[in-house]
């Protein structure tokens, strides 16, 4: 009982110290009374959005994602908790209507200054504009896993430090890529099968031959007819292994590797295992390239 009063009587010393001096840092307390002055605060809707704007911004802001890491951004819907952190965010990251669904609808609330709309970076035939038109450009076809090809996070990056003020420099160097794409010059007659259609990107970027896809570009099931056809073609095609991702259960793909006797690969395309800091994009983009590597070896 005596240690709560001499408590709450310090409390209230600090509140009137903190009216008097405007600032104050509360270390030796518990309660803080007064927020510290805040760096700028970035939320992105998924992992490798915040694994771009971390490594664009340096120690400049402070960026956190949405999507819990053992969901699947396909389905996704915002809880309330996430509602919060995109209000009092100066700067929202997702990559567009067409990929984060359940999101648009608060998205499209947000004042554009506030809002990234990273398929809009890419090409302007990407975004709204063209779904509203029901345009199907080469962007339109392409699947909307836009990160991983790094151009574009380069892009998506140099939109990120011009909002907030910051010098442009890209976030993996040129020559980085080119010596990533050096490095699988040998692989380029061999093939994969993934869990779900989110390569094109990469395997543009990188040279490499489309790969199969047990799944859609959205993680769905194909239908019965689209299975018959996938196994015909895997028995006619050069597949070195099969991928499994860690947010999917990966039944299918080990079904699949048993029938044709395939290794099953670990690939992540989200960074789930990818620390947020300064050089995390391009760390990201080497992971991949050496998990394709470890497929195709
Ligand atoms: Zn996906």
């Amino acid at each position: 009982m005596i240690k709560k009063i001499q408590y709450n009587t310090c409390g209230l010393l600090l509140s009137l110290l903190a009216l008097g001096s405007g600032s104050l840092s509360a270390d030796s307390m518990s309660e803080p009374v007064l927020e510290p002055l805040s760096e700028p605060f970035i939320v992105t809707s998924i992992k490798p959005l915040a694994i771009i704007a971390q490594s664009a911004v340096g120690d400049q802001a402070r960026v956190e994602y949405l999507l819990p890491d053992n969901q699947s951004p396909h389905d996704f819907s915002l809880p309330v908790s996430a509602l919060k952190k995109i209000a009092s965010a100066e700067l929202v990251v997702w990559i567009g209507p067409g990929f984060e669904t359940r999101s648009a609808k608060t998205m499209a609330k947000l004042p554009p200054s506030k809002l990234i709309t990273a398929m809009d970076q890419i090409d302007p035939l990407a975004g709204d504009a063209a779904v509203a038109a029901g345009s199907h450009s080469k962007a339109m076809s392409a699947d909307p896993h836009l990160w991983l090809d790094p151009d574009y996070g380069n892009a998506i990056a140099a939109e990120i430090q011009a909002r907030l003020g910051l010098p442009i420099r890209q976030i993996i160097g040129q020559d980085e890529i080119q010596a990533l794409r050096a490095s699988m010059a040998a692989s380029q007659d061999k093939t994969y099968l993934s869990h779900h259609d989110a390569y094109d990107h990469f395997v543009r970027a990188f040279e490499l031959p489309a790969g199969l896809s047990l799944r859609d570009a959205r993680g769905s099931v194909k239908g019965v007819q689209s299975q018959y056809q996938l196994r015909k073609t895997i028995m006619a095609s050069n597949i070195s292994c099969i991928f499994v991702e860690p947010q999917y259960q990966g039944k299918d793909a080990a079904a699949v590797a048993a029938e044709f006797a395939l290794p099953l690969v670990a690939l992540d395309p989200q960074g789930l295992s990818q620390p947020l800091n300064h050089e995390a994009y391009s760390q990201f983009i080497g992971s991949l390239v050496a998990q394709f590597k470890a497929c195709f070896q």
